[in-house]
Protein backbone atom coordinates (compact mmCIF):
# COMPACT_ATOMS: atom_id res chain seq x y z
CA UNK A 1 0.00 0.00 0.00
CA UNK A 2 1.47 3.72 -0.81
CA UNK A 3 -0.09 5.23 2.17
CA UNK A 4 -1.14 4.61 5.73
CA UNK A 5 -3.96 6.46 5.00
CA UNK A 6 -5.62 8.58 2.56
CA UNK A 7 -7.88 11.73 3.15
CA UNK A 8 -10.13 12.51 0.20
CA UNK A 9 -11.33 16.30 0.46
CA UNK A 10 -8.50 18.37 2.43
CA UNK A 11 -10.73 21.40 4.44
CA UNK A 12 -11.51 22.01 7.64
CA UNK A 13 -12.28 18.16 8.37
CA UNK A 14 -9.35 16.42 5.97
CA UNK A 15 -6.62 18.42 7.34
CA UNK A 16 -7.70 18.50 11.11
CA UNK A 17 -7.78 14.26 10.11
CA UNK A 18 -4.66 14.40 8.59
CA UNK A 19 -2.91 16.34 11.29
CA UNK A 20 -3.47 13.56 13.77
CA UNK A 21 -2.11 11.09 11.56
CA UNK A 22 0.78 13.00 10.77
CA UNK A 23 1.77 13.49 14.43
CA UNK A 24 1.05 9.76 14.85
CA UNK A 25 4.40 9.36 12.41
CA UNK A 26 2.27 7.40 9.80
CA UNK A 27 1.99 8.34 6.04
CA UNK A 28 -1.07 10.35 4.92
CA UNK A 29 -2.06 11.80 1.79
CA UNK A 30 -4.46 14.56 0.99
CA UNK A 31 -6.23 14.59 -2.04
CA UNK A 32 -8.13 17.83 -2.71
CA UNK A 33 -9.91 19.62 -5.49
CA UNK A 34 -9.89 23.05 -3.30
CA UNK A 35 -13.68 23.84 -3.77
CA UNK A 36 -14.57 24.40 0.10
CA UNK A 37 -18.30 24.67 0.98
CA UNK A 38 -17.92 28.26 2.50
CA UNK A 39 -15.61 29.90 -0.52
CA UNK A 40 -18.65 31.72 -1.20
CA UNK A 41 -18.17 33.97 1.90
CA UNK A 42 -15.87 36.91 1.98
CA UNK A 43 -15.15 35.53 5.74
CA UNK A 44 -15.62 32.65 7.79
CA UNK A 45 -16.99 33.51 12.00
CA UNK A 46 -16.26 31.31 14.24
CA UNK A 47 -13.90 29.01 13.42
CA UNK A 48 -11.65 29.30 17.01
CA UNK A 49 -8.88 31.97 16.68
CA UNK A 50 -9.82 32.48 12.69
CA UNK A 51 -12.94 34.80 13.36
CA UNK A 52 -13.61 36.92 10.16
CA UNK A 53 -10.18 35.41 8.15
CA UNK A 54 -11.26 34.57 4.93
CA UNK A 55 -12.45 30.73 3.78
CA UNK A 56 -8.89 30.47 1.78
CA UNK A 57 -6.52 32.21 4.63
CA UNK A 58 -8.15 29.24 7.03
CA UNK A 59 -7.58 26.72 4.85
CA UNK A 60 -3.95 27.74 3.99
CA UNK A 61 -2.93 28.10 7.66
CA UNK A 62 -4.15 24.41 8.20
CA UNK A 63 -2.40 23.38 4.86
CA UNK A 64 1.19 25.10 6.44
CA UNK A 65 0.49 23.77 9.78
CA UNK A 66 0.56 20.43 8.16
CA UNK A 67 3.57 21.10 5.79
CA UNK A 68 6.24 20.69 8.45
CA UNK A 69 5.41 17.49 9.04
CA UNK A 70 7.16 15.13 6.43
CA UNK A 71 5.10 11.80 6.08
CA UNK A 72 2.04 14.40 4.82
CA UNK A 73 1.41 14.42 0.77
CA UNK A 74 -0.54 16.72 -1.01
CA UNK A 75 -1.96 16.24 -4.59
CA UNK A 76 -4.55 18.83 -5.88
CA UNK A 77 -6.45 15.73 -7.32
CA UNK A 78 -10.04 14.42 -7.66
CA UNK A 79 -10.53 10.92 -6.36
CA UNK A 80 -13.14 9.38 -8.93
CA UNK A 81 -14.01 5.86 -7.46
CA UNK A 82 -12.61 3.89 -4.36
CA UNK A 83 -12.70 0.03 -4.19
CA UNK A 84 -11.69 -2.33 -1.37
CA UNK A 85 -8.69 -4.55 -2.00
CA UNK A 86 -6.87 -7.17 0.29
CA UNK A 87 -6.37 -5.33 3.09
CA UNK A 88 -6.80 -1.84 1.57
CA UNK A 89 -8.37 0.27 -0.69
CA UNK A 90 -7.65 1.12 -3.87
CA UNK A 91 -8.61 4.67 -5.31
CA UNK A 92 -8.87 6.19 -8.40
CA UNK A 93 -7.64 9.87 -9.82
CA UNK A 94 -9.09 12.01 -12.04
CA UNK A 95 -5.95 12.17 -13.86
CA UNK A 96 -5.90 8.38 -14.39
CA UNK A 97 -3.61 7.47 -11.29
CA UNK A 98 -4.66 5.28 -8.80
CA UNK A 99 -2.99 5.33 -5.06
CA UNK A 100 -3.75 2.70 -2.78
CA UNK A 101 -3.85 3.01 1.16
CA UNK A 102 -4.59 0.85 4.23
CA UNK A 103 -7.24 3.32 5.20
CA UNK A 104 -9.76 5.77 4.51
CA UNK A 105 -10.68 9.30 5.73
CA UNK A 106 -14.13 10.41 3.90
CA UNK A 107 -14.03 14.39 4.14
CA UNK A 108 -14.84 15.49 0.57
CA UNK A 109 -18.23 18.12 2.19
CA UNK A 110 -21.36 18.31 0.64
CA UNK A 111 -23.18 20.00 -2.71
CA UNK A 112 -25.22 23.14 -2.06
CA UNK A 113 -28.97 22.80 -4.60
CA UNK A 114 -30.54 26.62 -4.19
CA UNK A 115 -34.11 27.34 -4.35
CA UNK A 116 -34.71 28.92 -8.26
CA UNK A 117 -35.02 32.19 -7.43
CA UNK A 118 -34.01 34.92 -10.04
CA UNK A 119 -30.86 36.92 -8.08
CA UNK A 120 -30.46 34.50 -5.61
CA UNK A 121 -27.76 32.02 -6.06
CA UNK A 122 -25.48 35.03 -7.59
CA UNK A 123 -26.24 36.39 -3.41
CA UNK A 124 -25.11 32.92 -1.75
CA UNK A 125 -22.25 33.57 0.77
CA UNK A 126 -22.91 37.35 0.93
CA UNK A 127 -26.61 38.41 1.55
CA UNK A 128 -28.03 34.88 0.94
CA UNK A 129 -27.13 32.64 3.95
CA UNK A 130 -27.61 29.64 5.09
CA UNK A 131 -26.71 29.95 9.19
CA UNK A 132 -27.47 33.11 11.58
CA UNK A 133 -24.58 32.02 13.51
CA UNK A 134 -22.00 32.11 10.75
CA UNK A 135 -23.04 35.54 9.53
CA UNK A 136 -26.11 37.11 10.97
CA UNK A 137 -24.00 39.02 13.43
CA UNK A 138 -22.62 41.67 10.44
CA UNK A 139 -26.69 42.08 9.10
CA UNK A 140 -27.37 42.75 12.89
CA UNK A 141 -30.65 44.71 13.13
CA UNK A 142 -31.53 44.94 9.50
CA UNK A 143 -34.78 43.74 8.21
CA UNK A 144 -33.86 39.72 7.02
CA UNK A 145 -36.21 37.10 6.04
CA UNK A 146 -36.53 33.49 6.03
CA UNK A 147 -37.17 31.36 2.66
CA UNK A 148 -39.03 28.42 3.37
CA UNK A 149 -38.37 25.10 1.26
CA UNK A 150 -40.17 23.12 4.22
CA UNK A 151 -41.33 23.42 7.66
CA UNK A 152 -37.88 23.48 9.00
CA UNK A 153 -37.85 27.00 7.92
CA UNK A 154 -40.30 28.00 10.73
CA UNK A 155 -37.09 27.47 13.28
CA UNK A 156 -34.90 29.74 11.61
CA UNK A 157 -37.77 32.28 11.81
CA UNK A 158 -37.63 32.04 15.27
CA UNK A 159 -34.36 32.21 16.42
CA UNK A 160 -33.72 35.32 13.80
CA UNK A 161 -35.24 37.81 15.54
CA UNK A 162 -32.49 38.01 17.84
CA UNK A 163 -30.49 38.94 14.80
CA UNK A 164 -32.84 41.44 13.73
CA UNK A 165 -36.45 41.96 12.20
CA UNK A 166 -37.79 39.08 10.63
CA UNK A 167 -40.12 38.15 7.99
CA UNK A 168 -40.89 34.46 7.21
CA UNK A 169 -41.84 33.77 3.30
CA UNK A 170 -43.54 30.62 3.13
CA UNK A 171 -43.22 30.51 -0.42
CA UNK A 172 -46.11 27.93 -0.98
CA UNK A 173 -44.17 25.42 0.88
CA UNK A 174 -46.15 24.73 3.77
CA UNK A 175 -48.89 26.67 6.13
CA UNK A 176 -47.60 27.59 9.43
CA UNK A 177 -50.75 26.96 12.15
CA UNK A 178 -52.17 29.36 14.44
CA UNK A 179 -49.96 27.82 17.24
CA UNK A 180 -47.55 28.49 15.03
CA UNK A 181 -48.40 32.08 13.98
CA UNK A 182 -48.83 33.07 17.36
CA UNK A 183 -45.21 31.78 18.69
CA UNK A 184 -43.66 33.70 15.40
CA UNK A 185 -45.50 36.89 16.37
CA UNK A 186 -44.47 36.76 19.79
CA UNK A 187 -41.60 36.77 18.85
CA UNK A 188 -42.40 39.80 16.54
CA UNK A 189 -41.77 37.22 13.06
CA UNK A 190 -43.93 38.59 10.23
CA UNK A 191 -45.63 35.98 7.77
CA UNK A 192 -45.89 36.65 4.42
CA UNK A 193 -47.61 34.06 2.06
CA UNK A 194 -47.16 35.42 -1.35
CA UNK A 195 -43.80 34.14 -2.87
CA UNK A 196 -40.93 35.76 -3.60
CA UNK A 197 -40.25 35.90 -7.52
CA UNK A 198 -37.15 37.74 -7.25
CA UNK A 199 -34.39 39.49 -5.32
CA UNK A 200 -32.97 42.86 -6.16
CA UNK A 201 -30.71 45.50 -5.57
CA UNK A 202 -26.93 45.92 -6.39
CA UNK A 203 -25.64 42.26 -6.25
CA UNK A 204 -23.75 40.87 -4.09
CA UNK A 205 -26.03 42.92 -1.80
CA UNK A 206 -29.44 42.62 -1.42
CA UNK A 207 -31.68 45.54 -1.48
CA UNK A 208 -35.52 43.78 -1.10
CA UNK A 209 -37.56 41.00 -2.55
CA UNK A 210 -39.94 41.45 -5.20
CA UNK A 211 -42.88 39.49 -4.11
CA UNK A 212 -45.53 37.69 -7.00
CA UNK A 213 -48.32 40.59 -6.39
CA UNK A 214 -46.07 43.50 -7.39
CA UNK A 215 -44.56 44.34 -3.42
CA UNK A 216 -41.29 44.76 -2.56
CA UNK A 217 -40.47 43.63 0.90
CA UNK A 218 -36.77 46.14 1.72
CA UNK A 219 -34.29 42.87 3.32
CA UNK A 220 -30.71 42.92 3.70
CA UNK A 221 -30.14 39.44 4.40
CA UNK A 222 -32.29 36.48 3.52
CA UNK A 223 -31.98 32.78 4.54
CA UNK A 224 -32.43 29.41 3.22
CA UNK A 225 -31.84 25.84 3.82
CA UNK A 226 -30.57 24.28 0.83
CA UNK A 227 -30.90 21.03 -0.86
CA UNK A 228 -27.47 19.46 0.33
CA UNK A 229 -25.72 15.33 -1.04
CA UNK A 230 -22.61 14.42 -0.92
CA UNK A 231 -20.37 16.04 -3.48
CA UNK A 232 -19.08 12.55 -4.58
CA UNK A 233 -20.71 8.65 -5.03
CA UNK A 234 -17.18 7.72 -3.52
CA UNK A 235 -19.41 6.38 -0.61
CA UNK A 236 -21.46 5.06 -1.96
CA UNK A 237 -19.13 2.60 -4.38
CA UNK A 238 -17.79 1.70 -1.01
CA UNK A 239 -21.24 0.47 0.55
CA UNK A 240 -21.18 3.25 3.39
CA UNK A 241 -24.94 3.56 4.90
CA UNK A 242 -26.29 6.93 4.71
CA UNK A 243 -28.67 8.55 6.92
CA UNK A 244 -31.45 11.04 5.94
CA UNK A 245 -30.56 14.83 7.73
CA UNK A 246 -32.69 17.86 7.59
CA UNK A 247 -31.51 19.06 4.28
CA UNK A 248 -30.32 15.64 2.55
CA UNK A 249 -29.00 12.68 3.00
CA UNK A 250 -25.54 12.54 5.10
CA UNK A 251 -23.04 9.17 6.12
CA UNK A 252 -23.74 7.48 8.89
CA UNK A 253 -21.07 7.18 11.46
CA UNK A 254 -20.43 5.89 15.21
CA UNK A 255 -18.86 7.78 18.09
CA UNK A 256 -16.02 7.94 16.72
CA UNK A 257 -16.43 8.57 13.01
CA UNK A 258 -16.33 4.80 11.87
CA UNK A 259 -18.52 4.26 8.83
CA UNK A 260 -20.62 1.20 7.99
CA UNK A 261 -17.97 -0.20 5.73
CA UNK A 262 -14.43 -0.99 8.30
CA UNK A 263 -11.68 1.08 7.55
CA UNK A 264 -13.36 3.44 6.07
CA UNK A 265 -13.69 6.78 8.40
CA UNK A 266 -15.76 10.09 7.28
CA UNK A 267 -15.80 13.79 8.95
CA UNK A 268 -17.35 17.21 8.29
CA UNK A 269 -20.41 18.11 6.55
CA UNK A 270 -21.16 14.32 4.52
CA UNK A 271 -20.76 12.74 7.57
CA UNK A 272 -23.46 15.18 9.88
CA UNK A 273 -26.69 17.00 10.13
CA UNK A 274 -25.23 20.14 11.50
CA UNK A 275 -22.87 22.14 9.17
CA UNK A 276 -19.87 24.00 10.59
CA UNK A 277 -16.42 24.11 10.36
CA UNK A 278 -15.32 23.96 13.78
CA UNK A 279 -17.74 20.48 13.86
CA UNK A 280 -16.22 19.67 10.80
CA UNK A 281 -12.49 20.33 12.08
CA UNK A 282 -13.45 18.46 15.92
CA UNK A 283 -14.78 15.67 13.79
CA UNK A 284 -11.61 15.27 11.58
CA UNK A 285 -10.00 15.07 14.53
CA UNK A 286 -11.63 12.21 15.86
CA UNK A 287 -11.73 10.12 12.51
CA UNK A 288 -7.70 10.73 12.02
CA UNK A 289 -7.39 9.40 15.80
CA UNK A 290 -9.70 6.46 15.14
CA UNK A 291 -7.64 5.74 11.06
CA UNK A 292 -4.90 5.77 13.42
CA UNK A 293 -5.64 3.29 15.85
CA UNK A 294 -7.48 0.84 13.60
CA UNK A 295 -3.88 0.34 11.93
CA UNK A 296 -2.87 -0.52 15.21
CA UNK A 297 -5.33 -2.77 16.68
CA UNK A 298 -7.10 -4.35 13.25
CA UNK A 299 -4.15 -4.20 11.12
CA UNK A 300 -5.34 -6.87 8.64
CA UNK A 301 -8.85 -5.27 8.21
CA UNK A 302 -9.96 -8.34 9.68
CA UNK A 303 -13.40 -6.82 10.93
CA UNK A 304 -14.05 -6.29 7.10
CA UNK A 305 -13.05 -9.84 6.02
C1 LIG B 1 -21.88 30.13 2.08
C2 LIG B 1 -21.43 29.39 3.31
C3 LIG B 1 -20.81 30.06 4.34
C4 LIG B 1 -20.41 29.37 5.49
N1 LIG B 1 -19.84 30.07 6.51
C5 LIG B 1 -19.47 29.41 7.63
C6 LIG B 1 -18.90 30.14 8.72
O1 LIG B 1 -18.75 31.37 8.68
N2 LIG B 1 -18.55 29.44 9.84
C7 LIG B 1 -18.73 28.08 9.92
O2 LIG B 1 -18.41 27.49 10.96
N3 LIG B 1 -19.25 27.38 8.89
C8 LIG B 1 -19.62 28.01 7.76
N4 LIG B 1 -20.17 27.32 6.74
C9 LIG B 1 -20.21 25.85 6.83
C10 LIG B 1 -18.80 25.31 6.46
O3 LIG B 1 -18.45 25.78 5.19
C11 LIG B 1 -18.78 23.79 6.47
O4 LIG B 1 -19.33 23.30 7.68
C12 LIG B 1 -17.34 23.30 6.33
O5 LIG B 1 -16.75 23.82 5.15
C13 LIG B 1 -17.33 21.78 6.28
O6 LIG B 1 -16.02 21.36 6.18
P1 LIG B 1 -15.66 19.99 5.44
O7 LIG B 1 -14.20 19.82 5.62
O8 LIG B 1 -16.58 18.93 5.88
O9 LIG B 1 -16.04 20.22 3.90
P2 LIG B 1 -15.61 21.35 2.89
O10 LIG B 1 -15.07 22.54 3.60
O11 LIG B 1 -16.76 21.57 1.99
O12 LIG B 1 -14.39 20.70 2.09
C14 LIG B 1 -14.52 19.57 1.29
C15 LIG B 1 -13.26 19.52 0.42
O13 LIG B 1 -13.27 18.28 -0.33
C16 LIG B 1 -12.89 18.55 -1.67
N5 LIG B 1 -13.43 17.50 -2.53
C17 LIG B 1 -14.73 17.28 -2.87
N6 LIG B 1 -14.82 16.16 -3.64
C18 LIG B 1 -13.57 15.69 -3.77
C19 LIG B 1 -13.02 14.56 -4.46
N7 LIG B 1 -13.80 13.71 -5.14
N8 LIG B 1 -11.69 14.35 -4.41
C20 LIG B 1 -10.89 15.22 -3.72
N9 LIG B 1 -11.36 16.30 -3.05
C21 LIG B 1 -12.67 16.52 -3.08
C22 LIG B 1 -13.48 19.94 -1.94
O14 LIG B 1 -12.84 20.56 -3.02
C23 LIG B 1 -13.21 20.64 -0.60
O15 LIG B 1 -11.93 21.25 -0.58
C24 LIG B 1 -20.61 27.97 5.59
C25 LIG B 1 -21.22 27.28 4.54
C26 LIG B 1 -21.66 27.98 3.42
C27 LIG B 1 -22.36 27.22 2.33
Amino acid sequence: MNHDIVVIGGSFAGLSAAMQVARARRTVLILDTNAPRNRYAAASHGFPGQDGRRPAEIGAALRADLAAYPRVAFASEAAVAARREWKGFVISLASAGEVTARRLVLAYGVRDTLPDVPGLAERWGTSVLHCPYCHGYELGGQPLGVLARNEMALHQAMLLPDWGPTTLFTQGAFEPTSEQRQALAARGARVEATPVTALIGASPALEAVQLADGRTIPLAGLFVAPQTEPSSDLARQLGCATKDGPTGPYLEVDAMQATTVAGVFAAGDLASPMPNATLAAAAGVLAGGAAHRSLVFDPDLASAA
